[in-house]
């Protein structure tokens, strides 16, 4: 029979792409979703893709008793993927409680439902941003986890701690926590991708609508940086990939294939990349002409990360195969379906 699987946040970003990698491998999705950094359109999209719907509850998993009510209505969910959690920096730094009541809130509540229920496999959406600034690079999983630099890092590192909390006091739960570099790229039908609400934050969804015209310029936030070109640089991960990691994830734990009721694995390229080979490649491949300025650095902004995948290599034999040039051209073709859908 199938195994089912129940994705929290399963309408957002990485998680509507790890629903499609589900259910295109023949699982039963099983979404829970407030809908409060997505839309219901979503499920239009992954029907496109995939011609079948998961199973949507609109619940807020912060709400014990809805929560639990999709547990009692499927018993048959024994594997979780939490993504349900606010995401953006400078908002966490603005409004912390939000995140704390929600990041930690949810994950206290799912963590005591998965018990009550004997929910047994939990796939955790976790950063690199626990690494901060490593002084080693590329940074692996052993690397010491800095002083969070907003309440949302923070948030993924009590999170991680509150899993291995509960773990040791013997609750039959088994967890992997992925750190995600940058995920980046869409879906390559064009059918689901990022979708920023307002001005964006990250940099792939500000230059693609910079290349559309909704932005005027890119800014570039500091080209004095101790690295080859003076801008910062990370390890861009196409998003397929990374939901392909979850795939990875959840069959070592269904399979018991896990070497501790607790592990992480870096979910990157292993290759880094600076702003401006972002913008060069984006040029490249999309014929598109961007216009940026250099500005000054972000506050928060690390200098330089990139992952060591050899752990995740070698124990989810998982890889990235997209290249930067893959999702960024898959990026540009989501921003044009997406706009010319809106614009009808
Ligand atoms: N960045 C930029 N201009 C922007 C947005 C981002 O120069 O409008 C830079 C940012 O300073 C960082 C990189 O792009 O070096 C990736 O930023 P993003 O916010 O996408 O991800 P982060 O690594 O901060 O999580």
């Amino acid at each position: 029979m199938a195994e089912t699987v129940l994705v929290t946040g399963g309408m957002g970003y990485i998680g509507s792409h790890t629903t499609v990698e589900f259910l295109n491998k023949g699982y039963n999705v099983i979404i829970v979703d407030n809908l409060g950094n997505s839309s219901i359109e979503v499920l239009d999209g992954i029907y496109k893709i995939c011609g079948q719907k998961p199973v949507f509850y609109n619940v807020d998993v912060t709400n014990y008793q809805q929560l639990s009510s999709v547990f009692k209505s499927h018993p048959e969910i024994n594997s979780v993927i939490h993504f349900a959690a606010w995401k953006a920096v400078g908002e966490s730094v603005e409004q912390p409680l939000k995140y704390y009541n929600n990041n930690l809130g949810g994950m206290s509540n799912l963590l005591q439902v998965m018990q009550e229920n004997g929910c047994q496999n939990l796939v955790f959406s976790s950063s690199c941003t626990v690494y901060g600034q490593p002084d080693v690079l590329p940074v692996t999983e052993q690397a010491p986890i800095k002083e969070a630099l907003s309440p949302y890092g923070f948030t993924k590192q009590v999170c991680e701690t509150m899993i291995k909390d509960v773990i040791a006091s013997n609750m039959s739960v088994r967890a992997i926590a992925l750190r995600y570099f940058n995920p980046i790229g869409a879906h390559k039908s064009a059918e689901i991708g990022e979708l920023p609400n307002g001005v964006p934050n990250n940099l792939i969804p500000f230059v693609t609508q910079t290349a559309y015209g909704i932005r005027k310029e890119l800014m570039i936030f500091g080209d004095d940086y101790n690295t080859p070109d003076g801008t910062a640089v990370r390890d861009y991960i196409h998003v397929t990939d990374l939901a392909l990691a979850h795939i990875a994830a959840i069959e070592r734990l269904i399979e018991s294939r896990n070497a501790n009721d607790f592990e992480v694995f870096n979910v990157g390229t292993g290759t880094g990349n600076s702003v401006l080979e972002i913008v060069k490649t984006f040029e490249q491949v999309t014929a598109q002409k961007l216009n940026y300025k250099i500005v000054g650095r972000r506050a928060g902004d690390i200098e330089q990360v990139w992952a060591d995948t050899a752990v995740a290599e070698r124990e989810l034999n998982w890889t990235a195969k997209l290249s930067l040039a893959d999702s960024l051209e898959s990026a540009w073709k989501w921003e044009n379906n997406y706009r010319k859908n809106i614009e009808k």
